[in-house]
């Protein structure tokens, strides 16, 4: 039996980043989770310049920036035209190594058990988790970051409503230039063209001397379009963008094709005494909205830095404290954000009404235009208006 302030349950994103957070500000904390090292997955693999500033507050910015590779540049592309050159703010980064690299942060007298929760029981003063190893971690608080696992929400009594069934796919891939040494951007977005190929776009950047692709679909898994993909995947992502090739040159896809649907969710019955759930664990958000990181940053800033000392500070951790953090507006205000984007960012590339042609109109114009005034050296003052949600980097 380990007797601990706070148990994390899970070392993802979410889990690392509060371990780190807790245990740098000398909050006695044990993580539990299987992997010493997180494993390779596709998941996101760059972070925008929101979310680098949402990572400062965390304190753990540094770290990660000393190993992911910024763009410095970012075209803009749409109908085969470039629309844009602006500077660039992303920095690209595989999941695994974002995840290894907050855990390298963890301090020492942060409890680190490699196990799975397998049980979790509440007590009158403490929850506590049963482990896959026999142990048994009992916590003034319990901070539940175990992603998209159900079974012990569902031991727990929460549940989970999806809001949107398969509401994207990522598709995740290295390209290569063929007949030239690289590419000519550093990175690049480029919208679809239409809206009935249901997609909303596709970015390159850099990882590494990697130039990673990121193509978001709005499909359903069985489609067969995804297996044509995986058969030919050059002349399938050309003819669903025709104009890229005008932008790219000859490219080639290198490797394995990573293919993963996303549903979004939110959780009910959630508000209960000891236990708190941060990240996916939580709710999921859009990749192709490029969100996700985003939410675990301000859950998890706003639960270390806020939260918990003030609940530690006390006695007893009962569901009026708890609820105080999923009331926190700025909290709220996100997930607002997230759920606005992924919706918008979908109506935006698939509505072919009036309305949303008007948006993406109004949207390729804006970037044209600004586009143009940066051509000829004018800082343009102000945004374009009238579109609606855009992908993390394809900010005006
Ligand atoms: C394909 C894809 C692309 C994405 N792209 C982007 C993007 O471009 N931009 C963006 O902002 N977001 C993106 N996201 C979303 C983002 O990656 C997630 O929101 C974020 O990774 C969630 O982190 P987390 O810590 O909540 O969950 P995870 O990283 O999944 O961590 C969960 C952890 O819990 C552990 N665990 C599970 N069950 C147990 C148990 N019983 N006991 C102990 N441990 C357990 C797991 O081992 C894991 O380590 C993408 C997501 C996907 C799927």
């Amino acid at each position: 039996m380990h007797d601990t302030d706070v148990a994390i349950v899970g070392g993802g994103l979410a889990g690392s980043l509060a371990a780190a957070m807790l245990g740098r500000a000398g909050i006695d904390t044990t993580v539990i989770d299987p992997h010493p090292e997180y494993p390779a997955e596709f998941r996101c693999e760059k972070l925008d310049g929101d979310q680098v500033v949402l990572l400062k507050k965390t304190g753990l910015a540094e770290p990660v920036l000393r190993v992911s590779t910024p763009d410095r540049e970012s075209w803009i592309a749409r109908f085969g035209r470039l629309v844009d050159k602006r500077t660039g703010d992303q920095e690209g980064i595989f999941y695994g190594p974002l995840v290894n690299t907050i855990r390298a942060e963890i301090p020492a007298q942060v409890r680190f058990i490699h196990a799975k929760a397998t049980t979790i029981a509440s007590g009158a003063e403490h929850r506590s988790v049963a482990l896959s190893t026999g142990e048994i971690v009992s916590a003034r608080l319990l901070v539940l970051a175990n992603g998209l696992s159900v079974s012990l929400r569902d031991q727990l009594g929460i549940k989970r409503e999806v809001v949107s069934e398969c509401h994207s796919i990522s598709i995740g891939f290295d390209i290569t230039p063929v007949g030239r040494r690289s590419f000519p951007f550093p990175a690049l977005t480029y919208y679809a063209d239409r809206t009935d190929d249901r997609t909303a776009y596709i970015t390159l950047f850099p990882i590494g001397g990697t130039m990673r692709a990121n193509l978001f679909v709005y499909r359903d898994m069985k489609d067969p379009w995804l297996q044509q993909l995986r058969a030919e995947p050059e002349q399938t992502v050309t003819a669903l963008m025709p104009g890229l090739r005008r932008i790219t040159g000859d490219f080639a896809v290198d490797g394995h094709i990573a293919v993963r649907p996303v549903d979004l969710y939110v959780t009910r019955n959630h508000v209960q005494p000891g236990l708190v759930l941060v990240g996916d664990a939580f709710s999921t958000s859009c990749p192709a909205a490029g969100t996700g990181a985003r939410k675990v940053f301000v859950d998890v800033e706003r639960l270390c830095n806020v939260y918990i000392p003030q609940w530690l500070a006390t006695p007893g951790m009962d569901a009026g404290k708890i609820a105080a953090f999923y009331a926190d507006p700025e909290k709220q205000a996100c997930e607002a954000f997230c759920i606005d984007k992924a919706h918008g960012l979908k109506a935006f590339s698939t509505d072919p009404s009036l309305r949303w042609a008007a948006r993406r109109w109004t949207r390729f114009l804006g970037h044209y235009g600004i586009g143009t005034l940066r051509r000829f050296g004018r800082r343009p003052l102000t945004a374009p208006t009238g579109g609606h949600a855009l992908p993390a980097g394809a900010k005006p």
